[in-house]
């Protein structure tokens, strides 16, 4: 059983799907109606008028396009972090030639408005990156503050929502670009990233010269909004997953989706405090509603490993510095159900028992 945050177990109905005979995504008129209703599929999970795309590579591509696509040489970009993804943004805003400005918490505190208010009010920025949730550490970034002072100086704002989008709100109407992937709570196998562009970003992308081609945004502009082809052969099999993936969100409804999630997380952290061990981080209404992580300085590699051998269930550890200090279960999209949540929960306690 995959209890990691990312990738997510996968309906077998998702996984069904992808078997189908293809349709050829170039030239038939068919495949370019179903891919409409996927994109109206989309944009419901998103709750968003805006336009969707949806690019073949893994959610890291969705991060780089949007980077791609919008930050030349010389732009400052304000970063705005508290976890490891966060962090990230800087590097790729530095490949484009931008010059990131960091606005730093620790990694367990909330994001500082106050600083981002105080640095746009003095100095212009091109645009701005966070996190909504920072799935290594587990936290909830509350967004609608910082992007409603953005928004009043002009600054673009670039959302990485990969490991909310579909688990909970995400304010995506107040984001210009809001970046989700297929294998987080959609459930779907990795190779999709879906991205909704606001008006605003369109023009600052059109404004800049492209210079690559797969993470060329407003190429899709061009040839999908405008001619109706696609810039590549798309990937296929994957697409009919999304859209199945997207059916089974839509069918359930999006509160109870959302309710659903919201009940695991507290049902994880019942049991987490149960056995007298600490969420990170300590102030757990910062806590994601679609990952827990668990504190387990120096023991969380080991402990990864013996679930999965005694217990065939593959939990994840952090990233970085929290590689053996941090043990995740993610219960988002397919993984968001009571018997898994229990049964990954009854592992931990037994494995920890007998250590
Ligand atoms: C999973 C995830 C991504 C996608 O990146 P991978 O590390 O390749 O899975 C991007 N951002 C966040 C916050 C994620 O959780």
């Amino acid at each position: 059983m995959l209890m990691t945050p990312g990738p997510t177990e996968i309906p077998e109905s998702v996984r069904k799907t992808m078997a189908k005979e293809i349709m050829n995504p170039d030239i038939d008129e068919d495949f370019f109606e179903f891919y409409h209703g996927l994109e109206k599929k989309v944009k419901e999970v998103y709750r968003t008028d805006k336009d969707i795309l949806i690019l073949g590579g893994e959610g890291i591509l969705g991060l780089e396009a949007a980077v791609a696509s919008s930050i030349e040489k010389g732009d400052e970009v304000l970063c705005i972090s508290n976890g490891i993804y966060g962090d990230g943004f800087a590097d790729f805003i530095k490949m484009y030639g931008g010059e990131p400005v960091m606005v730093k918490s620790s990694y367990d505190e909330p994001l500082k408005v106050e600083e981002v208010e105080s640095k746009v009010d003095v100095e212009d920025f091109k645009a701005a990156t966070m996190v909504h949730c920072e799935t290594p550490t587990g936290v909830l970034n509350e967004l609608g503050e910082i992007l409603g002072v953005l928004k009043d100086h002009g600054v673009l704002s670039i959302v990485d929502a990969v490991s909310s989008l579909g688990g909970t709100v995400v304010p995506v109407d107040k984001i210009d670009i809001c970046i989700g992937g297929s294998q987080k709570c959609f459930s779907s196998p990795p190779g999709l990233t879906t991205i909704s562009v606001s008006e605003y970003a369109w023009e600052v992308m059109e404004d800049k010269e492209q210079n690559s081609y797969y993470t060329n945004l407003p190429i899709w502009k061009d040839m999908w909004f405008g001619d109706e082809y696609f810039p590549y052969t798309h990937l296929v099999s994957n697409l009919y997953a999304l859209d199945e993936s997207m059916n089974i969100i839509l069918d359930e409804g999006l509160e109870k989706v959302f309710d659903r999630h919201e009940r695991m997380a507290e049902l994880c952290r019942e049991r987490v405090n149960e056995m007298g061990l600490e969420i990170y981080p300590s102030d757990e209404s910062l806590s994601s509603p679609t990952v827990t992580a668990i504190k387990m300085d120096g023991k969380a590699l080991k402990i990864q490993k013996k679930m999965k051998e005694e217990h065939d269930i593959l939990v994840a550890t952090s990233l970085g510095d929290f590689e053996d200090k941090i043990l995740r279960i993610g219960h988002m999209g397919h993984n968001a159900y009571e018997e898994k949540v229990v049964r990954t929960m009854d592992a931990l306690g037994d494995v920890l028992e007998r250590m």
